[in-house]
């Protein structure tokens, strides 16, 4: 059969350990078969950022900037123990970090639904995708601990005009005080990625925050939201999608009963709470795909978990390991089938779809891996290897 060809390359981000291994096998056995791709390759494994200085990291980021769509493996965040282990120079930084920031990205995890594995709520029949804001609040914030009567004040002291003042509270005895802020351009790329990420799911898009309370800081972020989602009013009502504000404890509500198909936007504590809810109320890591969206509409696909580590340590004792390649996969094809969008070039797109039916096909059928198994209804017979559950989506690919 001839190869699919495929117009503009895509730009693919080599990772570590187990994930590394997995990656070669997807791209050998599922990808380089049927497409003819130029492959913009970035090796982000931890030794070559070592030998770059880091430097190949803000090149794959700037090469995403440049063709739009990027497909990446999991990463090591060297900590001092990996220091160590890798004979590093440095605890070099994250390179997800580093490329959201060169992306003034947003990322957002979407879980894959199979039949025969059942959320933990049971009104969930499709993707509930968050969306968090990744920038200041609590995280950003500074902090005192009051220790006696006194007053704290809030001063504001515009670089070319007088101060004001606002009381925070008038101390009588002990306690604790806390200053965050937000970025008017942050908010707004936010709002414009998660803009762009629902129009290019064509899922309704949610936004929450609690302006009754916070007139102010939250009514700010409200606002923002409101003027972007009127600037694409438009490519709603086309793409047949809806924007809705709720205030945060309503959307809490409404999204345990609803089926899901949507995208709720949250900001950063928020998030970080929700994506946790969603993402253990769907079950495993392994079936976690993530997505980075810029707000002008840059896009990396990869694999929520990471880098799998204990079972790599297993694969280099030569013991066999059973390690879930389906978010792995899933970053390969959701790269393909936007490459293919962008590129108006359906047969792309919808090779991606079939290599996505072969793996949602294989786990229907009871071919997983060990991670799975305690989570289906029916029981599977036994479970597969890594390579074993790679060469069934491969035998199913053949015959599709
Ligand atoms: P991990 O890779 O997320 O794995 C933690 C555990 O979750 C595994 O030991 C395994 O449990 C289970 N698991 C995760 N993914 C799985 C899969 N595909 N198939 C089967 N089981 C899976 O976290 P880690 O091993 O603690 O972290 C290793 C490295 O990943 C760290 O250096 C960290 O910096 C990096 N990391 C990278 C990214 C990224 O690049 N996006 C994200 C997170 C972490 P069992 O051991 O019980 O089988
Ligand atoms: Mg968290």
């Amino acid at each position: 059969m001839a190869k699919i060809q495929v117009k503009t390359p895509i730009v693919e981000l080599d990772g570590d350990e187990m994930t590394r291994i997995i990656w070669a096998m997807i791209k050998a056995k599922l990808i380089r078969p049927y497409l003819d791709v130029d492959l913009k390759y970035f090796d982000l494994g931890v030794q070559t950022r070592d030998e770059t200085d880091d430097t190949i990291t803000t090149e794959a980021g700037q090469a995403i900037k440049q063709y739009g769509v990027g497909v990446k493996c999991a990463t090591i965040t060297p900590d001092a123990e990996r220091v160590s282990e890798y004979h590093l120079k440095k605890e070099w930084p994250s390179p997800n970090g580093q490329i959201r920031s060169i992306l003034d990205g947003t990322v957002f995890r979407k879980p894959i639904i199979v039949r025969n594995i059942t959320p933990a709520v049971r009104s969930w029949k499709k993707p509930i995708i968050i969306g968090r804001h990744a920038y200041g609040d609590i995280y950003r914030g500074v902090e005192m601990k009051v220790d006696r009567p006194g007053k704290v004040e809030l001063v504001y002291t515009p670089a070319d005009g007088p101060e004001s003042r606002v009381l925070v509270h008038e101390f009588k005895g002990p306690g604790v005080v806390m200053g965050i802020h937000n970025l008017e351009k942050s908010i707004r790329s936010f709002a414009r990625s998660c803009i762009n990420y629902a129009l290019s799911e064509r899922i309704d898009l949610w936004f929450s925050m609690k302006d009754t309370i916070s007139k102010k800081y939250h009514a700010f972020f409200k606002t923002v939201f409101a003027e972007e989602a009127a600037v694409a009013q438009a490519d709603f009502n086309q793409a047949g999608i809806r924007y809705r504000y709720m205030l945060i404890d309503d959307a809490a509500a409404q999204m345990m009963k609803s089926e899901g198909n949507m995208l709720w936007a949250v900001s950063n504590y928020d998030g970080d709470v929700f994506s946790d809810v969603v993402a253990s109320g769907f079950g495993s890591l392994g079936m976690m795909t993530s997505v980075l969206v810029s707000p002008d509409g840059k896009f990396e696909f990869e694999a929520a978990h990471g880098t799998v580590r204990r079972h790599y340590y297993e694969h280099l004792k030569g013991h066999p390991t059973s390690t879930n390649s389906v978010a792995s996969i899933f970053a390969w094809t959701g790269g393909i089938k936007k490459r293919g969008e962008m590129d108006g070039t359906p047969a792309v797109a919808a090779f991606a779809e079939k290599v996505e039916q072969a793996v949602i096909g294989c786990i229907e059928a009871g071919i997983v891996t060990k991670d799975l198994v305690p989570l289906m209804d029916p029981k599977p017979a036994g479970y597969q290897s890594t390579e074993g559950f790679i060469d069934a989506v491969a035998e199913r690919l053949e015959v599709s």
